[in-house]
């Protein structure tokens, strides 16, 4: 087959099972800044002890130390846009504030499924071998991506695009056969520097740098124990994750809502005194098939202790005190915090 046809026909493959667009580049492109950037990352501590990044890196900043036989890849976007900008929803203090990705199905069971059809026509088409990845391999998306001229890293270091803002997902898929690759693309953050300043936590050493260490993200999603207490504040109402610096991006403005069944809503509205009395069997039943279920009822029960401690409500007091002398040390430091905030 002649392989702009190919590339034609799989453009309808690609839009057919729901991606919103696809490039293509290759192991050449990837150059020493993509390396030198990531290592500047470990080294500066940025990575907050996710030791797993540190891992791999020779294969993480290099395709063809992964996979020896790699020619192309082509990395696939999955958008999700909201209905709605979530910046509104943070001023309901007594509601729980979730990631929008967070609400919708696991986008890695999603973003794989479709991975999986879009793999099975292209060995179809061509003799070929190939593998595909959804976060679960040392491969830096972000790079690809821009590589493939689907968006550019911003100032906040994840993708922005010119069609979808910030609201999208990434699957990546390496294959051993040359394709006509796309030109990358050109960073358009210009002297906007929107997401660095509301980052509630200056979670930003300054642009395209970011210390996961104080990023709200990082902090109620990845980080195991007591928060430091310097950043709780800050926190406010977020209980999973944190779209400040997504949400503020003025290139929002020409995405579109999603057409993704996927990525409906599972749920809304939940309020923080409800979050607070889910047993760990109702935790993992209500937030089942979304990331969320992945943190543990006992992480999620801390933040929402925090969520309450900055809500300014007093009569959250007398629940929290049920939880003063729990087993689990940072859940009682957690209530003991929220209820000496309250009484301020
Ligand atoms: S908010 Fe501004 S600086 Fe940040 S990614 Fe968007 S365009 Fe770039």
């Amino acid at each position: 087959m002649d392989i702009q046809d190919f590339k034609l026909q799989l453009q309808q493959i690609v839009s057919d099972v729901g991606f919103s667009s696809f490039g293509i580049t290759n192991p050449s492109k990837v150059d020493h800044s993509v390396k030198e950037n990531f290592m500047n990352f470990i080294k500066n501590d940025w990575n907050a002890g996710m030791d797993w990044l540190e891992k791999r890196v020779n294969e993480r900043t290099a395709p063809e130390n992964l996979w020896s036989s790699v020619k192309s890849i082509l990395v696939f976007t999955d958008d999700y846009t909201p209905a709605e900008n979530p910046l509104k929803k943070l001023k309901e203090k007594e509601v729980s504030n979730f990631s929008v990705f967070a609400t919708k199905r696991d986008y890695h069971k999603v973003v794989k499924s479709k991975l999986r059809i879009v793999a099975s026509w292209i060995k179809k088409k061509i003799d070929c071998d190939l593998k595909i990845f959804v976060d679960t391999a040392p491969v830096l998306e972000k790079p690809l991506a821009q590589l493939s001229g689907l968006g550019w890293q911003g100032k906040h270091t994840n993708l922005v695009s010119k069609n979808m803002g910030n609201w999208f997902f990434l699957g990546v898929m390496y294959i051993d056969k040359l394709l006509p690759v796309d030109e990358p693309e050109k960073d358009f953050c210009g002297s906007c520097t929107k997401c660095l300043d509301i980052c509630p936590t200056n979670a930003f050493e300054g642009p395209y740098k970011l210390d996961a260490r104080k990023c709200i993200a990082y902090l109620t999603v990845e980080h195991k124990g007591a928060i430091d207490k310097e950043l709780r504040s800050s926190i406010g109402n977020r209980v999973f994750g944190c779209d400040d610096c997504l949400a503020i991006c003025p290139w929002n403005k020409f995405a579109k809502l999603t057409r993704n069944v996927n990525y409906r809503d599972r749920f809304s509205n939940l309020s923080l005194e409800e979050a607070l009395r889910l047993s760990d069997a109702e935790f993992r039943k209500f937030f089942s098939g979304t990331a969320i279920k992945r943190l543990g009822s006992t992480r999620f029960l801390r933040n929402i202790i925090y969520a309450m401690g900055n809500s300014g409500k007093k009569e959250y007091i007398e629940l929290l005190e049920d939880y003063v002398n729990h087993s689990i040390y940072f859940i009682s430091e957690a209530a003991e915090w929220a209820i000496s905030e309250l009484k301020k």
